[in-house]
């Protein structure tokens, strides 16, 4: 744990008490703060009082002495509305942080020993985090990954030189973390996203162009024009901007040239690695997502070939193009973090013969979105509520059947697949919906479908 001692002996207040906003009470309760904490869920509160916090109500207390709310970054800061106790913290004039900021006023506090890398972004933000964490940890380095993935910040190991700290920071995260300042800070893309919360674009994007600008080294992705733009604005400023970009070649910055990784520095480009052969780095998304990881470590001093081998091994994240099984030809993938049109279709332009699993609770407009890649579907295998939707969407273009269920679905494209004379067929899990109609969530959803695969008698493992 990081222990937070700036508020030794001053009151505090924090709100949300979830796996982080209970990490983050530890923290500073260590460090002596006189911290009251709630949460509107009894059991939150009932967890909370169980570790020794003092839980109580936060409409009671004299909110004059307090010197900052703690907020948890799931509830509203600013939209739809502020949340009740953000308004009484408004009211007294105390600031509302949340644990990334306390992680970086802490880090500054102990001499900013530890390089701090933050990840933010549309997606691929933990493809890159975990990339990130990967190569560091394969070139020797002491590594310690969490934010929005994984662990909470506060529970990492303490600051230790040279021990280097990769963060996935959501825009929620690092709209309370007002003096945020990253050795790294990376932007992947920009696309709509969040506008609930966020209200506008605009006010999106400001928030995650706020993080690359207090950046060490700001490395950003140019393949949307937000982005560019954002990349533009900060370098005009006099702040050191990499550049990456997946689609073209770039004269500075890091790119992907194909599956080849290339950094462009001073009139010289040099290729870094070639991820092709690389299942866990499959398609172009995942090539920004390589060229953005690659920047970064270049940028703490890792040599080309301690990352392409570090490239070689990365195993990737589960429920994301996870290989899980080959049998024969035909290989079967987990994409269940698929949840919407716009992330099969990563999915869909990866593979060229695909048995497809798709459905669940259905998104706004479906899979209209995806009739560019109708082409490389052998089959679809229509699953829960969104069955009737997808079929009509496919009706007289793409085989399909209804399934029903995961097991079904399995079964059919198993077969069917290993009947199919392509050199690679693919089953792929790749819902394009949310789960809740059938699954708890998306994981359960595809460790469900992960040990569905294990079980076919003569499945074969894949690596990386
Ligand atoms: P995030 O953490 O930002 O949600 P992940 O790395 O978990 O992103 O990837 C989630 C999904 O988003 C992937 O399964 C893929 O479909 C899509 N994705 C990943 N990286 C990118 C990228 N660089 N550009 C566009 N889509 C991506």
């Amino acid at each position: 744990m990081i222990t937070v001692d700036l508020f030794r002996d001053r009151a505090l207040a924090l709100f949300g008490l979830g796996g982080s906003g209970l990490a983050t009470a530890e923290a500073l309760a260590a460090g002596g703060a006189h911290l009251r904490v709630w949460d509107d869920a009894e059991a939150a509160r009932a967890a909370a009082a169980a570790r020794g916090l003092e839980v109580v109500a936060l409409g009671e207390i004299t909110w004059r002495e307090v010197e900052a709310l703690i907020l948890a970054p799931g509830v509203p800061l600013t939209h739809p509305e502020p949340h009740w106790s953000v308004r009484l913290a408004h009211a007294a004039h105390a600031p509302v942080i949340g644990d990334i900021e306390l992680f970086a006023r802490q880090r500054r506090a102990e001499g900013a020993v530890s390089p701090f890398v933050a990840v933010t972004g549309t997606n691929g933000k933990s493809t890159t985090t975990a990339l990130i964490d990967h190569l560091l940890r394969a070139a020797g380095r002491d590594s310690q990954m969490g934010g929005n993935i994984g662990r909470a910040v506060l529970s990492l190991e303490p600051f230790a030189p040279g021990r280097t700290y990769v963060v996935e920071c959501s825009s929620f995260q690092i709209d309370l973390a007002p003096s945020i300042d990253p050795t790294v800070g990376i932007l992947t893309n920009l696309s709509p996203d969040h506008l609930d919360r966020h209200g506008t674009m605009a006010a999106y994007a400001a928030i995650k162009e706020r993080l690359v600008e207090a950046s060490g080294t700001a490395v950003v992705g140019v393949d949307d024009p937000l982005s560019e733009e954002i990349a533009s604005r900060v370098a005009a400023e006099g702040h050191p901007v990499v550049r990456i970009s997946a689609t073209r070649a770039l004269a500075d910055g890091v790119f992907a040239d194909d599956t080849k990784i290339v950094e462009a520095k001073d009139g010289a480009a040099t290729v870094i690695a070639d991820i092709a052969g690389i299942g866990s780095l499959r398609g172009r998304h995942n090539a920004q997502n390589a060229c953005a990881a690659v920047a970064a470590v270049r940028a703490l001093g890792l040599e080309a070939g301690e990352i392409a081998a570090g490239l070689a091994t990365f195993p990737g994240l589960a429920h994301r193009m996870e290989q899980v099984g080959r049998k024969g030809r035909v290989l079967f993938v987990n994409d269940s973090k698929a949840t919407n049109a716009d992330s099969t279709a990563q999915a869909l332009a990866s593979f060229e013969r695909i048995h497809w699993i798709a459905g669940g609770k259905p998104k706004d407009g479906g899979i209209t979105a995806l009739d560019g890649f109708f082409d490389r579907i052998a089959k679809a295998y229509l699953i829960g509520a969104a069955t009737e939707d997808f079929a009509a969407t496919l009706d007289g273009r793409v085989p399909f059947e209804r399934a029903g269920t995961i097991e079904r679905a399995l079964e059919l494209a198993a077969a069917e697949a290993a009947a199919d004379a392509a050199a690679e067929p693919v089953v792929l899990l790749s819902p394009a919906c949310a789960s809740y109609d059938q699954f708890k969530n998306f994981e359960v959803r595809g460790d469900h479908f992960r040990a569905l695969v294990q079980a076919i008698p003569g499945i074969e493992g894949v690596s990386a």
